[in-house]
């Protein structure tokens, strides 16, 4: 393991021409770039005074659906008025190398910003739900929800009852299935990055720990030290976009000839 290694490596780019299933896990740092707030940060004006566990629980929803649905409509507004950036458009570029020779991609996220799939990524695992589809607390059926604005707080569902966010809130379970694929894949994988997370966030943070355990080449992408970085074949000391001079390395860059 390297504690810093602020450029590409061409062992990174040798596998990741080679591998025959790349996972990724990516974390809110993946979306910094794209200006969406980390959960912490995202507790400015207005929502200075609250502490997220103070909203992001079931409790938070039953005593109080209007302020717990108008934080998160905030969030919501906020993702929908951003837009991907280069590391997102790097993992869609992977995915569309790796299958084009007849590999396996995998993109596994904690985040719920929907922008993986706004930039084109085909198939994303959604560990911690989305603020993008709203579920009735009563019939309990699904809607996807753009960016346009709710008639009411909490918006309400054809049967009358109130939909909630659908995110993981704490204190709920992940997505089983979600969550045992991710973690089967990232164990038998033979390249693992985890890119923008602070790998201290469970039971996501377990896919790091089952890749370790798998053996495929690991690599972190953070600007920061995580305690995933000495324990990964490779720490990459930058941020997300890097993941573009990676690709870039590894199937040519885009020519103007
Ligand atoms: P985290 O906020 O705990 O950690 C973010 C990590 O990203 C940090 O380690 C930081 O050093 C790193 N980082 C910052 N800028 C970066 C950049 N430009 N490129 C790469 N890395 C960068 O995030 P987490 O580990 O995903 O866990 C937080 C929880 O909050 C998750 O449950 C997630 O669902 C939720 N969340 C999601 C979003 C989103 O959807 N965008 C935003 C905030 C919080
Ligand atoms: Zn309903």
């Amino acid at each position: 393991m390297n504690d810093r290694e602020p450029d590409i490596k061409w062992p990174i780019v040798e596998r990741l021409r080679a591998a025959n299933h790349v996972v990724v896990l990516s974390g809110a740092g993946t979306s910094a770039e794209s200006g969406i707030p980390t959960f912490r940060d995202a507790m400015t004006g207005l929502w200075a005074k609250f502490d997220p566990m103070q909203l992001a629980t079931p409790e938070a929803f039953a005593a109080d659906p209007e302020l717990v649905t108008r934080w998160y409509d905030w969030r919501r507004e906020k993702c929908w008025s951003c837009q991907p950036n280069a590391g997102h458009v790097a993992l869609v570029e992977m995915e569309k190398h790796v299958l084009a020779r007849g590999g396996k991609f995998t993109l596994v996220t904690q985040n719920v910003d929907r922008l993986h799939q706004r930039a084109g990524s085909q198939r994303v695992l959604e560990l911690h739900g989305t603020l993008f589809e709203w579920r009735c607390v009563s019939c309990s059926k699904s809607q996807d929800v753009g960016g346009e604005p709710f008639a009411s707080y909490p918006p309400l569902c054809d049967c009358g009852g109130a939909r909630r966010p659908g995110v993981v809130w704490f204190g709920e379970s992940l997505p089983m299935v979600q969550l045992s694929q991710g973690r089967n894949e990232a164990g038998s994988c033979d390249l693992f990055f985890t890119v923008g997370t602070s790998a201290v966030v469970y039971p996501a943070a377990g896919l790091i720990d089952a890749a370790i355990a798998g053996k495929p080449m690991t690599v972190e992408v953070n600007p920061d030290a995580t305690p995933a970085s000495s324990r990964v074949d490779h720490a990459l000391r930058a941020s997300a976009s890097v993941l573009q001079r990676l690709v870039d390395a590894a199937f040519g860059e885009p020519s103007d000839a």
